[in-house]
């Protein structure tokens, strides 16, 4: 029997799965670790939980399956991106990383554009200079630590540590690098222009590989302590994202997958580099080697529904507690009965401020068009509405910049809703499915890894073997109709309220 092993470090925990090379999950592990604010906004991580976690889920798939180490054909590993991981000359780590939620860098990321220049900072990097990207972790710990920062020889992203503790190998690829505000995106490699604007020394940094490459193989040391077999080729893997598009066959042009978690993501193929200008969108590298991505991320999606099940709808949960049924489908019922447009309700989910495609964070929430009429159905309806003309809105923006889709997944908990999915479908005007896993991160870091040790040829070969496809929801033409008015009056909203928000943000 052939496997490949998918490592998917997230920032909860760290979930191992072994697939066959038909992309069937033949056992998975999760083991979880603490995140540490030590101070308010602050978000921190001990390397050494992850690679705990990594050996006892290595551990524990190989124990679960029965396979034999041997024929584990290669490793991928996916993770968290942004997060800081400094190793001292002996491959110590120096201090906890720094993850990708901390939020102690707007200082350092003001500095990085006066440094480099906006224009040149979104040319090059494809991306503005966020909070939670690692160039700003490192110039804070070059001004608060500076004996750290001295002692600093190795700087390496967290799947890139659980590398390096697997083959002594200090590599990462293009795709979480693109995540660091120091890659020149377009041409995949460290950017010049940035290091010497932040005197950053490249030989701080790991050589940049492609997704599917060998990086390394497992050593001895790490062949003891994971039960793996030396000499295991392990890829170079993706950032979660970058992974979890692979994991949906999401790897051509025309293909892109929305997330309705917490947040709302989508994340759509591309061939050729295109940034926005604006900034409204990241462009990252893909994990198909010479291609890249488009991201969009809304702060507040599955949040939303999450927010007014909290606040609203204690009774329903009761009740759906008592037999035995998800509340989520229960509201969702209710609001099915409640016509398109919601009886002339319309909901901004802005509950968080808003990153794509408004990037204001004083930007507030609100159901516009509230009557005497209305019911809690027209109110849930609406959130799923708002929620899913915010997803629309920022594939607008891709369509704007030449990045057409034609075909888009779902996951995450929303996309467990067969009516939000038909929701999305009428408004992105293209059929919309599931897919068979929810290994997604996982599933992509495993093809990744068999493109590698040669089991597949390549990476769409490897999608078009591993990953399976659930339902698929056909938009339909009457609908797409009927919420167009509805969704054009929603992009007219944020504009005509944007100074009031300010106003608000300031009382
Ligand atoms: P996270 O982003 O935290 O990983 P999930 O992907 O599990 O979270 O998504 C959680 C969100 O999914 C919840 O906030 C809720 O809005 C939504 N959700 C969960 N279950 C359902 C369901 N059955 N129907 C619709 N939405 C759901």
């Amino acid at each position: 029997m052939e496997y490949l092993l998918g490592i998917d470090l997230g920032t909860s925990g760290t979930k191992t799965v072994l697939f066959d090379a038909a992309g069937t999950p033949r056992a998975a592990q999760t083991a979880n670790y603490p995140l540490r604010q030590p101070e308010n906004g602050w978000a921190e991580q001990d390397p050494a939980d992850w690679w705990d976690a990594v050996c006892t889920t290595v551990r524990g798939v190989l124990r679960q399956s029965g396979a034999s180490p041997a024929e584990i054909r290669g490793i991928g590993l996916s993770g968290q991106m942004h997060g800081l991981v400094m190793l001292d000359a002996a491959g110590d780590v120096l201090r906890p990383a720094i993850l990708w939620c901390d939020g102690r860098t707007g200082r350092q990321c003001d500095e990085i554009v006066a440094a480099v220049g906006r224009e040149t900072l979104l040319a090059v990097t494809a991306n503005p200079a966020l909070p939670g990207f690692t160039a700003g972790k490192i110039l804070w710990v070059r001004e608060h630590e500076p004996a750290v920062y001295a002692a600093c020889r190795h700087i390496l992203l967290p799947k890139d540590y659980i590398r390096y503790r697997l083959t002594g190998e200090f590599a990462t690829e293009a795709s979480d690098a693109s995540g660091t505000n120091l890659l020149d995106v377009p041409r995949r490699r460290w950017s010049e222009t940035m290091l010497s604007a932040l005197q950053i020394d490249a030989a701080l940094l790991p050589r940049v590989e492609e997704s599917a490459a060998v990086t390394g193989k497992v050593h001895k040391a790490a062949a003891e302590a994971t039960g793996l077999a030396v000499g295991t080729p392990v890829v170079g893997g993706a950032g979660d994202n970058a992974a979890a598009a692979v994991g949906v066959g999401v790897v051509r042009p025309g293909k892109a997958f929305t997330t309705l978690g917490t947040s709302g993501v989508i994340f759509a193929h591309t061939d050729e580099v295109t940034i926005d200008p604006q900034g409204r969108v990241h462009t990252f590298c893909a994990a198909v080697p010479g291609c890249w991505t488009v991201m969009s991320c809304t702060l507040a999606a599955g949040l939303s529904l999450q927010w007014f099940r909290n606040r609203f709808c204690a009774a329903e949960q009761a009740e759906a507690e008592a037999a035995g049924v998800d509340v989520y489908d229960r509201m969702i019922a209710a609001a099915a009965q409640s016509p398109i447009g919601a009886n002339r309700l319309l909901f901004l989910p802005y509950l968080m401020g808003e990153r794509s495609p408004l990037l204001d964070a004083d930007a507030r929430g609100g159901w516009i068009g509230l009557s005497n009429i209305h019911t809690k159905a027209d109110l849930t309806r609406a959130v799923l509405e708002g929620v899913a003309y915010s997803q629309r809105q920022c594939l607008d923006v891709f369509r704007e910049m030449g990045v057409d889709v034609a075909d888009m997944a779902v996951c995450g908990g929303g996309g467990r809703s067969p009516l939000w999915r038909q929701m999305l479908a009428d408004l992105y005007g293209c059929p919309v499915q599931t897919l068979a896993s929810e290994q997604g991160p996982a599933l992509g870091a495993a093809i990744l890894a068999g493109v590698g040790a040669g089991v597949y040829a390549d990476v769409a070969e490897g999608c078009a073997a591993a990953v399976q496809v659930g339902q698929v929801q056909q938009p339909d033409a009457q609908n797409a109709a009927a919420y167009e008015p509805f969704y054009r009056l929603y992009c007219r909203l944020y504009p005509a309220l944007r100074e009031s928000f300010h106003t608000l943000a300031g009382l």
